[in-house]
């Protein structure tokens, strides 16, 4: 058994060090969970490159990480959902519970969230963390760690998928194939859209995206993006496409997403790029193309780990690359650059 902790701390941008911390005890309702896999996001990059996001900026040093999964170690008073040895994903964001948006449901829009590894919040690449009990989601037998941690990155793709109102027969277009991309594409064809079109602007992100069941591919490789969302009609027959969800944040994406979208369709807004860009605004109004943004998710990881077990999503294909805990710094330094293809690099926390 492990006994001491180890984190990956993040001190001012460009700056990340291994640490010992100290061991977290678990309080009412929270359990410690000694970590087995992180997942890196893009936003985790952005931290350790830019030092911020928008206006969340680190002002003092952050542990990094929030795909995670892991085992029960020990539980706070109060805990009876889980048990010692328990598999779990964690959730990473906290929120009140006791706002508008908490008792709604609507839990992602609360503005008092604890949310891992965005600053000031710490947490959870290392090896002990302790975290809300009933933010960690108890895995089936049959669903991997490896695949717990991808649990975060899939209910975005859940959350999207269901503010797209994604039914079966629908035909949608994905606008870039990175990780969001990929995991909207497994959640679209889980949930009965029968022909996706996914777009980027790197041929092997395409070939990825063809794997994992996309029908049709299209390499943007124009800034007309009228005539790209013609190209996107003759890809699905002369039809067009019921829903998009982009997942670039690209302005020539967004751009495209609307001139494809059919009048009357959807289009979700995943991507977060530059804070304000042009779009054709008016042809979407005119031609009732509904815009919708998402942020995070709220009451999807059931629903993540669930398509899993049940087989309809298999997320294993997005892992590309493994590294201990003690090689952070070039696990972050493989997804910054995308080296070797990267797509979803994976950190594993135990004892190497
Ligand atoms: P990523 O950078 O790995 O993937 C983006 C992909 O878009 C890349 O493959 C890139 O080549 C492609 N791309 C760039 N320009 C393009 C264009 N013009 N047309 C088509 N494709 C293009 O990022 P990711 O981790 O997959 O995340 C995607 C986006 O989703 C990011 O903007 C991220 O901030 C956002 N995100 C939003 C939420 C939310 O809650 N709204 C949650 C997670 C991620
Ligand atoms: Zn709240």
């Amino acid at each position: 058994m492990v006994a001491d902790n180890l984190g990956v701390v993040l001190h001012e941008k460009n700056d990340v060090r291994m640490e010992a911390l100290p061991m977290p005890q678990a309080g009412a309702g929270e359990v410690v969970v000694a970590m087995d896999t992180v997942g890196i996001c893009g936003s985790d990059v952005s931290y350790v490159t830019k030092g911020r996001i928008g206006d969340f900026v680190l002002r003092k040093p952050m542990v990094l990480g929030h795909e995670a999964s892991g085992v029960v170690h020990a539980l706070g008073e109060g805990v009876t959902s889980l048990e010692v040895g328990d598999r779990v994903a964690i959730e990473p964001g906290v929120p009140c519970r006791r706002c508008e948006h908490c008792k709604h449901g609507t839990y992602n829009l609360c503005a008092d969230v604890f949310f891992c590894a965005t600053p000031p919040d710490d947490d959870n690449l290392c090896r002990f963390y302790k975290h809300a009990a009933d933010f960690c989601h108890r895995l089936p037998a049959s669903v991997l760690l490896e695949e717990g941690a991808l649990m975060e990155p899939l209910s975005v793709g859940v959350h999207a998928c269901r503010r797209a109102g994604i039914t079966a027969g629908q035909r949608v277009l994905v606008c870039g194939a990175g990780p969001i991309g990929l995991v909207n594409l497994l959640v679209a064809r889980a949930m009965g859209a029968t022909e996706v079109v996914v777009t980027d602007i790197s041929a092997g992100r395409l070939e990825l995206a063809a794997r994992l069941g996309a029908q049709h591919t299209l390499l943007v490789d124009s800034k007309d993006a009228e005539a790209l969302a013609g190209r996107v009609a003759e890809l699905l027959g002369g039809r067009q496409p019921d829903v998009t969800i982009e997942c670039s944040g690209a302005e020539a994406s967004i751009r495209l997403g609307i001139f494809a979208a059919r009048s009357g369709g959807m289009m979700v807004l995943v991507g977060l790029g530059p804070a304000e860009v042009t779009v054709p605004i008016v042809n979407a109004a005119v031609r009732e193309v509904d815009i919708r943004g998402i942020f995070g998710y709220a009451n999807c990881y059931p629903a993540a780990i669930q398509l899993v077990e049940a087989g309809l999503v298999d997320v294993k294909p997005l892992i590309t690359h493994r590294f201990h805990l003690e090689q952070s710094v070039q696990a972050f330094e493989t997804a910054r650059t995308g080296a070797g293809g990267a797509v979803k690099v994976l950190i594993k926390c135990g004892e190497q």
